[in-house]
């Protein structure tokens, strides 16, 4: 039995090995949320393009002005209008977003004034530069505002549009395929006869691949025969980039998959010190790349996030790979052996307002209303012991996407 490789270094391992999908598109912003961008966005134009209004209010210029004294408002502007020019000694009624007029350098907000027979009186000294957003406050014209394998998320299709973009390039989606392996498997709603259990990691596995914005193929289920896995693995293998199996990884007689990848291709990794998920494999099936993730619900869930995710998205073209964790307080001790261990806790603050990590009861690899009871995975290393209120690190679930 090979010894039990270190998760860090199989994260490794299969980072470096990842290589982007050749092929590059343009999409328009409205189609790109969750796309990786294949080049750096330059923008064409200053944010705000010119100087404007912050307030509602008068525009004025900060050193002509008293408090206390009255003023001429000598002109009105509204967003969306051309720029004035101000007059010296008067104030130009102006509302948020309009341009600043030639001259003024400031906005006395509404609420700092008063009317009084026609005029306004300011009763607040305004400073230069007060309640302006000066032209490129935001963005300077010809700089880059994202970069090539930046994953776009809502905000960045905002900022990108500020500036004007309407298509973006990004890589073509990955195309990742899902085999369920296993004799007892039936899919809903299909009765389950005696011994029979539902194929839930399929929905699991085709929800996470789709929610990364990956292009998910669904492969559907085999039986625990070797000829038939191999057969649908040759087809998979011409139709996705990666190609991932749940179950009959491990060693037992009904165990297949790993004899079918190796009748095309080569299983390269095998068997990591994690707990759960220790049989997961990695290798090639006809040159395409292949996970074969182990059945236990929890393990399916666990090895995908932690392992395959970060492998696949550098597969995607994305730059940031790797799940993001925080330090939290241990609510719980724990002693890990020779397996690291990745623990469902749920976050919250204790009344000093330290983040706590509370442990889910039942940590066994087929419960996976733990999962869905979890804000994140506690990562405990192999051979640590954690005591009450040590600083452990959690991985947020709901962070990535
Ligand atoms: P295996 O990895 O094939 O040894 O399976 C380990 C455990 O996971 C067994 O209890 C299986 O019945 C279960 N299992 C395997 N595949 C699935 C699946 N697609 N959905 C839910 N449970 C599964
Ligand atoms: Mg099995």
């Amino acid at each position: 039995m090979p010894a039990l490789t270190p998760v860090d270094e199989v994260i490794e391992t299969l980072v470096s090995r990842a290589l982007a999908v050749g092929d590059i598109e343009r999409v328009s912003v409205s189609a790109a949320l969750g796309r990786v961008l294949a080049d750096d966005v330059l923008a064409a134009v200053d944010v705000p393009s010119f100087t404007n209004s912050s307030m509602d209010g008068y525009a004025c210029r900060a050193s002509d002005v008293e408090a206390g004294m009255s003023y001429e408002v000598s002109d009105r502007v509204t967003a969306g209008n051309a720029g004035r020019t101000l007059l010296p000694g008067t104030l130009v009624r102006i509302f948020t977003g309009a341009p600043l007029p030639e001259g003024a350098d400031a906005v006395v907000i509404q609420e700092d004034t008063a009317l009084k027979n026609e005029r306004v009186v300011v009763n607040q000294q305004p400073g230069t530069g007060d309640n302006v957003r000066p032209r490129g406050q935001d963005i300077s014209s010809g700089g880059a505002i994202l970069r090539n394998g930046h994953r776009l998320r809502p905000q960045d299709l905002a900022l990108a549009a500020s500036t004007g973009c309407y298509q973006l390039s990004v890589y073509r989606r990955l195309r990742v395929g899902v085999l369920s392996t296993g004799d007892e498997l039936v899919d809903p709603p299909e009765p389950l006869a005696p011994g029979q259990i539902y194929n839930s990691n399929h929905f699991g596995l085709l929800a996470m691949i789709e929610q990364e914005g990956f292009d998910a193929h669904d492969l559907g289920r085999e039986e625990d025969d070797r000829n038939a896995i191999r057969e649908k693995l040759a087809v998979a293998a011409d139709q996705v980039d990666c190609v991932i199996t749940s179950g009959g990884v491990s060693v037992g007689e009904a165990d297949h998959v790993r004899e079918a990848v190796n009748d095309m291709g080569a299983i390269d990794i095998w068997r990591l010190a994690i707990k759960p998920g220790k049989p997961l494999a990695f290798g090639n099936v006809k040159g395409t790349a292949f996970f074969g993730l182990p059945g236990n619900p929890v393990s399916t869930f666990v090895t995908f996030r932690m392992i395959a995710l970060p492998y696949l998205r550098r597969c995607q073209g994305q730059q940031d790979v790797m799940p993001r964790f925080l330090w939290a307080h241990a609510g719980f001790s724990w002693k890990t052996e020779t397996r690291r261990e990745y623990l469902r806790v749920q976050l919250s603050n204790d009344e000093s307002g330290r983040l706590m990590a509370e442990v889910f009861g039942e940590q066994g690899s087929g419960v996976m209303s733990s999962v869905c009871w979890a804000d994140a995975l506690a990562m405990v290393d192999v051979g640590q012991t954690v005591e009450l209120g040590d600083m452990i690190r959690v991985y947020l679930l709901s962070w990535e996407s």
